[in-house]
């Protein structure tokens, strides 16, 4: 009896916050009942893990560190144990860029120790895969997830990755980047889903709903994060963070839908502001975006992270703010939630706070939600991570093969001259296999820190895997995309003489880590040709006469037109991942039926750019002097082993109102001689409109398998929606008057069947 007495005491001594059993809403109030306004604006500071802060400390140790340099964000002024101290006083909210399940353990247990003992949220950058976190399994890049026109793969591998992500301690990333690429010099182009917002726009809703769903206990599995607010992605020069002007238009019509769907669709919990200006507003200062079109026209209802060290640059980069102090103030007032990166933020807020120009309302919209978050995470009941499980689910099973199959559905077939490919490989004697990106972890991508050899086939190994009897000789061209020397060139084609077949993977190098970097993060380029004396290593090899492949790794498309115009056959593999090897190997060899399409176009040359195929009607009224004003590769085009042909395209209904939906379907036969699937492209274009409208915009797509001879009727269901428009007004609808259906396989005119039809 007195034992029940003492249990029933100290049940009912127990804060309402720390009862699992009680409604999160109940619990955030009455924990913020108990916070002091210090405690609160910590939930607002994230700071780098510390042991990510003691490496680069160490390397830049004795280094002048530039302003405005990223490592000038690695705190000079607060030591590591400083920052160890905060943590036990309750006053960090978040980390990033903890990269074991031990540090993360260790950091909570110091939360744990802190006076309300309020567990920390940890995010990291995701990508695509936990490929920050050694061991993990490293999916393709976003680039080529996008290829593949798969959103259930999609989906599946983001909950694979919030697996990994949740097995090594942290519980939310830093993805999806749902930034529409309209410029292939930025080098950012390899984590984004290319240059069309309906592609993006699919692929955004089907890697949130993947990191964010409820595991079977009903716990958030971990909060995806939108990003970036917004229009980075066709910044003024192609250079990360420059300016971009845009009309409220093409942001609506553009940027912007991506994001109305990250929200409205998927619950996005959170979403991260953008590096740029945008019409002379720091977009971390940019109240419009973040308050009145996010919370205010979409209804988002979680929290605002500020991107690496953009707070600060409000006022030292951007110059819209005297001090920092103001920059904190802007960002905040503007409805920013939380600062990425870096100390100081906690006493200027507060006194922010204590002077009156911020509202501790305006502080309790912003702890509220990252509290939300971490009771819905389940942290309050269990922030520690179990050290077994990190080691039985990164890179399992399941999860590899699940990233061969992304790899395999990502990779573009670009060109098949005479069907050299698939190969039959017992056809060969002497291959050569040479290029920079032949054999190494280029195929991994940007956001990805080194991995164990043993987790990576490289492009080699997985021709050497499939081969057979074909003796493949590896000829090492350095890893460097930039070198220059001839001599490799040559030596590489001498070979080639000897050899009956080669296969040269040139492109770019997205590694980090590397000094030689080309794509990537803060990486950008001028031109888009290959670098160095890759070009000359195809072309020599290709004199040689002997039948040449050439694959293309890297995360931006390339103007590669020498090759595209005379070698038999070219690849576009991205940067496929941990078993990108093994997936490019098993489509030579026609293991694999390619059915992946390009979601970005590849033009001619940088000075195309913008070369996007939703372009205006009067993008080519008068075309270029020097060359042709079309892409060298299409939107939406790759080919497949097998031929479709599509036939007998039919609306429901030809004429309807502006509320009506109608179908439009078509006929698609494999008329090759193997297995294939396509990916079926609706295009709508509004022929007269009030305000102009793109040539055509994609709005459905369907991947369909067929077998030799098979038939399937494919149905698209045109909603109003995929009719409407921003008006000459702003308004938003459909306007009167005639469109054009069209469905085929790719945005090009000849490859699509096409029908009009009327809204009265
Ligand atoms: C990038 C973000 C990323 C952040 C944290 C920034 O430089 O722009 O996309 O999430 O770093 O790593």
């Amino acid at each position: 009896m007195a034992m029940l007495t003492f249990t029933l005491l100290g049940k009912a001594q127990q804060p309402i916050y720390k009862e699992p059993g009680q409604p999160v809403e109940r619990r955030v109030t009455d924990l913020m009942g108990r916070m002091t306004l210090e405690e609160k604006v910590a939930q607002m500071c994230q700071y780098v893990g510390p042991g990510h802060i003691r490496e680069t400390q160490k390397r830049f140790k004795g280094q002048k560190i530039a302003k405005g340099d990223d490592a000038n964000g690695f705190y000079p002024n607060l030591s590591v144990n400083q920052l160890l101290e905060l943590t036990e006083k309750g006053l960090v909210g978040s980390f990033l860029h903890v990269v074991t399940a031990k540090e993360s353990n260790d950091l909570q247990k110091l939360a744990m120790k802190s006076r309300l003992q309020i567990p920390l949220l940890i995010g990291i950058d995701a990508i695509h895969g936990n490929a920050l976190v050694s061991g993990a399994t490293v999916y393709p890049t976003p680039i080529g997830q996008a290829a593949s026109f798969h959103p259930e793969l999609v989906e599946r591998i983001s909950r694979e990755a919030a697996l990994e992500v949740r097995a090594t301690g942290a519980h939310w990333t830093f993805t999806p980047n749902i930034d529409v690429a309209r410029d292939a010099r930025w080098g950012r182009v390899g984590e984004t889903f290319g240059e069309d917002p309906y592609l993006v726009t699919r692929m955004g809703v089907a890697t949130i709903k993947g990191f964010q769903g409820k595991d079977c206990q009903g716990t958030e599995v971990a909060l995806a994060c939108a990003k970036h607010l917004i229009a980075g992605s066709e910044p003024s020069n192609g250079t990360n963070a420059a300016p971009m002007d845009v009309s409220e238009r093409t942001l609506r019509e553009v940027y912007l839908p991506p994001y109305k769907a990250a929200v409205e669709e998927a619950n996005v919990f959170t979403l991260m502001a953008a590096h740029n200006e945008l019409n002379g507003i720091p977009c971390h200062a940019d109240r419009w975006m973040m308050t009145d079109i996010m919370r205010g026209e979409y209804g988002f209802n979680g929290f605002i992270v500020s991107d690496w060290m953009d707070v600060d640059r409000i006022h030292d980069l951007h110059h819209a703010a005297p001090t920092l102090k103001d920059a904190f103030y802007e960002t905040i007032d503007a409805g920013l939630d939380m600062r990425m990166h870096g100390p100081d933020f906690l006493e200027k807020v507060v006194e922010l706070v204590k002077e009156g120009r911020l509202s501790e309302a305006q502080i309790d919209r912003a702890c509220s939600k990252i509290l939300e978050a971490k009771f819905r995470l389940g942290l309050f009941e269990n922030p520690f991570v179990c050290l077994e499980k990190t080691a039985q689910t990164l890179s399992n099973e399941e999860h590899l093969q699940s990233a061969l199959e992304m790899a395999e559905e990502s990779i573009v077939l670009l060109k098949n001259e005479n069907d050299l490919l698939p190969l039959d490989f017992s056809d060969y004697k002497n291959i050569l296999v040479t290029g920079p990106n032949a054999n190494n972890h280029t195929i991994l991508g940007d956001w990805t820190l080194q991995q164990p050899d043993a987790n990576v086939v490289t492009i080699l190994d997985g021709i050497r895997e499939i081969a057979g009897s074909a003796k493949v000789n590896y000829y090492n061209y350095g890893d460097d995309v930039r070198q220059n020397s001839m001599d490799k060139v040559n030596e590489a084609a001498a070979i080639a003489k000897k050899s009956d077949l080669a296969i040269v993977v040139v492109g770019e190098n997205p590694l980090r880590y590397q000094k030689s970097k080309t794509c990537g993060e803060n990486i950008d380029r001028m031109g888009l040709d290959l670098l160095g004396t890759q070009n000359q290593l195809v072309q020599k090899i290709h004199e040689t006469g002997v039948p040449t492949i050439v694959v293309l790794v890297g995360g931006r498309p390339l103007s590669v037109n020498w090759i595209a115009q005379n070698v038999q056959a070219l690849v576009q593999a991205w940067e496929p991942g941990s078993l990108g090897g093994r997936a490019l190997a098993n489509i030579l060899a026609g293991k694999v039926n390619p059915s992946a399409k390009l979601p970005i176009s590849i033009p001619r040359h940088s000075g195309q750019i913008q070369m996007i195929y939703n372009h205006k009607p009067s993008q080519y009224f008068h075309k270029y002097i020097d060359g042709p004003s079309t892409p060298l590769y299409p939107f939406g085009f790759g080919l497949s082993y097998t031929r479709f042909a599509y036939s007998s395209l039919k609306l429901s209904h030809t004429r309807i109102s502006d509320k009506d939906s109608f179908t439009a379907s078509i006929e698609l036969t494999n008329v090759g001689d193997r297995e294939g699937t396509e990916v079926v492209q609706l295009y709508i274009r509004d022929i007269y409109s009030s305000a102009t409208r793109p040539v055509k915009e994609l709005k459905d797509f369907a991947r369909v398998t067929l077998k030799p001879g098979e038939k399937k009727t494919v149905t698209f269901t045109v909603t109003p929606d995929k009719l409407a428009y921003w008006n000459r007004n702003m308004q938003y609808g459909v306007e009167k008057g005639e469109f054009e259906i069209m469905i085929g396989s790719s945005s090009q005119d000849k490859d699509l069947k096409k029908v009009k039809m009327e809204v009265l």
